[in-house]
């Protein structure tokens, strides 16, 4: 991992090897459905620019891309000493996150790869990937 480091400093990140990412869908591979077990795909609405993810089974509805990527940016926070850039949360989430689980409730099931998580103590998976 990483010591605490200054967010801004473009050519640390570089350093680290992480890809700047042009994605706006910074959850794409990462967030997955809690019910079937499918990964969530980016949908964006024609016209009105509102971005989701959505299951390929729709076993729920559509998730706000906004919210959800607040919440797993909040939930990443809580795990860094230091700020991510913008272009590098994609990359980052993929370093720190195996895979975050959207539940039937519409709840979110972190899977860490430190091996800590966070979210509802009952829902919690079967760890898939534990320490690198
Ligand atoms: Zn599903």
């Amino acid at each position: 991992m990483v010591d605490a480091a200054p967010a801004a400093d473009a050519k640390l990140w570089d350093r680290l090897g992480l890809r700047r990412g042009r994605d706006p869908y910074i959850l794409r591979g990462i967030l997955w459905c809690g019910r079937c077990g499918h990964r969530m795909y980016p949908v964006s609405m024609a016209g009105g620019g509102r971005r989701s993810y959505g299951c390929p089974y729709r076993c729920h509805g559509l998730v706000d891309a906004a919210g959800i990527e607040q919440l797993v940016g909040d939930a990443a926070c809580r795990q860094l000493p230091f700020g991510v850039p913008d272009e590098y949360r994609s990359a980052f989430y993929a370093e720190l996150l195996v895979r975050v689980a959207v539940d039937a409730a519409g709840g979110l099931v972190f899977t860490w790869r430190t091996g800590c998580e966070v979210g509802d103590a009952a829902a919690l998976p079967v760890m898939e990937v534990v320490a690198r």
